[in-house]
């Protein structure tokens, strides 16, 4: 099959050995999983599906970001402890996944689970010379990377924007370089509960740190391919290559694929806007099925602004797939198999797909009805998790 890479802007081939190591960036949870989260995770979910048809065995790590300020923030509005908010969002985010159909991860890794690994790879940078303290905190030199940026290939102007707008502080005095990207936030508030007891101090990772460290315990590097929205390139995922790299992993990943986002009023759903489509309350009115085919409208790379009536667009034709599945020839189930899988393997081609099931439901009925052809549709419907 053939992906998208980012680093290199090209198609690529993309034949991994028969266990396949996918790490996808997951949510933080503090807020409900919206329409935007679950396109991302629905590409790599159509990913693994056609993978795991191909015969490969897929281990797909999806981490839960349970160790960063926003959730503290959030958890202080509620007044409430932050990791039970954690703990909250996370099995509210899982049960959407599951009625969603999605395929089972073969992990969650939650940062708090990994403080002490990522403390000693913190450590080890201060050692072999990659970090350096700040009062109570520590940074990573970016200075010391001389390929720093080569990754996104955005200008120094756009990485020091996107580094002040995604959580960074290239504003910070002290620093070596404005660039220079947290590793570790050193904590001495006794009565601050996000705080861990390590080598390094009393205090927690830095949110780039967190992924490098679950990626490399969870899958070795390099794995096969690392994944996330598209705002994660810079600075989230060229931070967490740097880091890798310094800790003497030359490789994080050999494959980068990343999803752009669902609009809505034209701007990317997000919390502080206020403009979001929860996932949840969709399900009140739309089977999983319809919302999934719905979501199938945008191509993962180009994302587009959200349009309710794509909804009502897509139980229609699932009604009308499903009426065509009692009488559809031999011929029209094996066409739209080999589309659906077609279209998968080509950078995971939706609108190809839609047009493969519109074609399917406009085709002449078989004269009777075929096991055979009945089989290849429930393996296409399987393959877009439809069932
Ligand atoms: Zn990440």
């Amino acid at each position: 099959m053939k992906l998208f890479d980012t680093p290199s802007q090209l198609y690529v081939a993309f034949e991994p050995g028969p266990v396949v190591g996918i790490y996808t960036c997951g949510i933080t949870p503090y807020d409900s999983a919206h329409l935007g989260h679950i396109f991302t995770f629905q590409t790599y979910d159509l990913l693994q599906r056609r993978l795991e048809d191909r015969g490969h065995e897929v281990r797909l790590v999806r981490n839960i970001t349970d160790v960063d300020e926003p959730i503290y923030k959030k958890a202080a509005e509620l007044n409430m402890p932050f990791a039970a908010l954690a703990e909250q969002e996370t099995a509210l985010f899982q049960s959407v996944l599951t009625r969603m159909n999605f395929r089972p991860a073969f992990a969650e890794p939650r940062a708090s689970q990994y403080i002490s690994q990522m403390a000693v790879a913190v450590d080890q940078l201060l050692t072999a010379g990659f970090a350096y303290r700040l009062e109570a905190d520590i940074y990573f030199d970016t200075t010391k990377d001389p390929n720093f940026g080569l990754f996104s290939g955005f200008s120094d102007r756009l990485q020091y924007a996107f580094m002040q707008k995604r959580g960074g502080d290239p504003h910070r005095s002290g620093k070596r370089h404005p660039l220079d990207f947290l590793l570790w936030r050193g904590v001495s508030d006794t009565s601050d509960p996000a705080a861990w007891d390590t080598e390094l101090g009393r205090g927690r990772p830095g949110w780039h740190i967190e992924c490098s460290v679950m990626a490399g315990e969870l899958l070795g590097t390099p794995f096969d391919l690392h994944g996330g929205g598209d705002d994660l390139i810079f600075p989230h995922h060229e931070c967490e290559i740097a880091q890798s790299k310094a800790l003497g992993q030359p490789q994080l990943a050999k494959t980068w694929m990343h999803v752009a986002p669902i609009l809505y009023a034209g701007e990317k759903m997000s919390k502080s806007l206020g403009n979001l489509v929860f996932a949840k309350d969709l399900l009140e009115d739309y089977a999983p099925a319809v919302i999934r085919l719905a979501l199938m409208k945008y191509h993962y790379r180009t994302g587009g602004e959200w349009q309710p009536e794509f909804l009502d667009e897509a139980a229609e034709l699932m009604t009308e797939c499903m009426a065509a599945e009692k009488t559809c020839s031999l011929e029209s189930s094996t066409l739209l198999l080999s589309e659906v899988r077609a279209a998968l393997d080509d950078d995971l081609d939706t609108h190809r797909i839609w047009h493969a099931l519109c074609d399917f439901v406009s085709a002449s009925p078989g004269a009777a009805p075929d096991p055979n052809a009945v089989a290849n549709v429930a393996t296409a419907k399987n393959l877009l998790g439809l069932l």
